[in-house]
């Protein structure tokens, strides 16, 4: 190691950096590793309105062979700087879409809903759109049913060609929603200028909507808005009763979270969602 000098210099001088690299030298051979042994799996967290289940939001995990279930927090930031995250996204809108197409067979869940998240990477891709067309064509996935979650990251691109994009993908009948609203810098921005269709409050602003005044003005606020603007709104984060009727109370009609459902792996949410099944609703 004493040989390594030059633009490894630095390694000498700060251990805990040191430390950092090799973590993260180590967490980004395991990801290529990961991706040819498929440790990548989906889970789903039921989304509810007034009248019952809506659906769903696809949410990948690493099943590391040693670490356990990973989070994305813990991976997708490393899979989108080492480009990892175009087949991985790839991936998991394949697998959401092939799940739309065999829930379309049953009784019980062909009325779901999918949401799927997308990396502004991956939404930047020159063929993005023929990437989802094929996927929708090979799977035979109901458009109509797939949302596709955008975060402000993707919009810094360019606009008009993320509205040509999103415009082309919403005649199939694909469905847009801005995904953690409200905690980017230019949020009403895009709100005016993108053929969005939902937006979802930020769990940031909900956590504490019954005990932090400006979390709950904004909260209201953004419900304003979005009614006024003719757009569906979708609460994420809701853990508690008083925090969804506090929602409810201020036009809120969708919602995501802990309260209703923890993200299941598919087997189990299958079963929720299925009581004849011998779930739990
Ligand atoms: P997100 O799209 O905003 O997803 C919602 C996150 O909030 C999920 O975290 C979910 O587990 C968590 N959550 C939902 N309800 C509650 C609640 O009541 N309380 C609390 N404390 N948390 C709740 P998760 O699964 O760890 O995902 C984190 C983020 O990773 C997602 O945020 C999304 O930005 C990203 N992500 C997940 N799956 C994918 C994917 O397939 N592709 C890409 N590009 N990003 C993904
Ligand atoms: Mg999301
Ligand atoms: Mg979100
Ligand atoms: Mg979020």
């Amino acid at each position: 190691q004493a040989k390594a000098s030059g633009r490894n210099a630095m390694r000498f001088f700060d251990p805990d950096m040191q430390a950092a690299m090799n973590a993260r030298a180590i967490l980004e051979s395991e990801l290529y590793k990961s991706w040819e042994r498929n440790e990548f799996i989906l889970h789903y967290q039921l989304q509810v309105d007034s009248r019952g289940i809506i659906g769903a939001e696809a949410l990948v995990r690493w099943q590391h062979p040693r670490r356990g279930l990973l989070p994305p927090s813990e991976f997708i930031p490393q899979a989108e700087e080492t480009g990892l995250i175009l087949p991985l996204g790839e991936w998991v809108l394949e697998t959401a879409c092939n799940q739309l197409a065999s829930w379309a067979l049953q009784p019980e869940t062909v009325q779901l809903n999918l949401s799927v998240n997308v990396s502004s990477l991956q939404f930047c891709q020159p063929d993005f759109v023929e990437q989802v067309i094929s996927i929708l064509d090979r799977t035979g996935a109901n458009p109509q049913r797939l949302k596709l979650e955008l975060t402000e990251s993707i919009l810094v691109h360019d606009m008009d060609d993320t509205i040509a994009k999103m415009m082309t993908l919403k005649a199939r009948g694909v469905g847009f929603a801005l995904d953690d609203f409200g905690i980017g810098y230019s949020s009403l921005y895009y709100l005016k200028r993108l053929p969005l269709d939902w937006v979802k409050i930020d769990r940031s602003f909900v956590r504490d909507v019954l005990t932090d005044n400006n979390d709950a003005t904004i909260v209201r606020t953004i419900l304003l808005l979005a009614k006024s603007m003719g757009l569906a709104v979708i609460a994420e984060g809701v853990e508690t009763g008083a925090q969804k009727d506090f929602l409810a109370s201020h036009g809120c009609t969708a919602y995501q979270g802990y309260l209703f459902s923890r993200p299941l792996p598919l087997e189990q949410f299958e079963r929720f969602v299925q009581p004849a099944a011998g779930g739990a609703v």
